[in-house]
């Protein structure tokens, strides 16, 4: 094969291993790594790479050239187009993981949560962390501290977007019958529920994208406490970790 064309292969498996190509350019890629070792060499290395980047503490953010990809991936970057396909459900079974998700749109966390219900699991670990990808792509994204006894970890806070996403380290499990119940400080200590989760099985860590209804900037932080499943009115169990805006 000419070998311009593997080069522009090569140049096309980072956005690949991110779900950020489009089903053509994805399609054409997937037929040359059929016919093309090297390049599935460097598949595999950007697989271990994109998880490494959440899996940094703190997050790394993504090469330049690989944010000016997720970036034109991204609402607002593409003028005229409309997103095309944005779930594709078979390539999720077939275990591709991160090539699943074409396009990210982190203002659809709502939408993305009706989705979940469907296909929990595996789509919830991939949203997150194609959330928390994406959001490190984005300039003026906050990395912000975890602090906790045991947790450790890294809120990424982006305050224009409305839009937030815990990395957590050691979460331990939880019984049945408990749940992790994420709370958003009021500046007067008041606290306002934002969801709950639970730790993620086999990973060391978890992400979490928070959704509030109120602006983020209304809040000074947030913490986490166990509560019991179903989630309580206000905290009433050991709080896990917090992070200070
Ligand atoms: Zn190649």
């Amino acid at each position: 094969m000419a070998q311009d064309e593997h080069s522009q292969f090569l140049d096309d498996i980072p956005a690949y291993a991110l779900g950020a190509l489009d089903a053509e350019e994805a399609a054409a890629l997937e037929s040359h790594l059929r016919t093309c070792a090297s390049c599935r060499d460097e598949l595999a290395g950007y697989r271990l790479v994109s998880d490494s980047l959440l899996t940094a503490l703190p997050p790394k953010p993504p090469s330049a050239a690989l944010r000016k990809r997720l970036q034109n991936r991204l609402p607002g970057a593409q003028k005229q187009s409309r997103p095309r396909l944005v779930w594709d459900f078979s390539r999720l079974s077939l275990g591709l993981g991160f090539a699943v998700l074409l396009l990210l749109n982190i203002f659809s966390l709502v939408q993305l949560r009706g989705i979940q219900t469907q296909q929990a699991g595996l789509l919830h670990r991939v949203e997150n962390a194609q959330v928390a990808l994406a959001m490190l792509s984005y300039p003026g994204v906050q990395t912000l501290p975890v602090s906790g006894e045991a947790v450790s970890g890294t809120l990424l806070l982006d305050a224009d977007r409305n839009t937030a996403v815990l990395v957590a380290w050691n979460l331990p499990e939880l019984p049945a019958g408990q749940t992790y119940q994420v709370w958003l400080v009021e500046p007067g200590g008041g606290r306002v529920s934002a969801g709950l989760f639970r730790p993620e099985i086999g990973q060391p860590y978890t992400t979490e994208a928070i959704a509030s209804s109120q602006t983020l900037s209304n809040f000074v932080g947030i913490g986490v406490t166990i509560e019991p499943a179903g989630g309580s009115d206000h905290p009433t169990g050991e709080r896990v970790l917090k992070v200070d805006f």
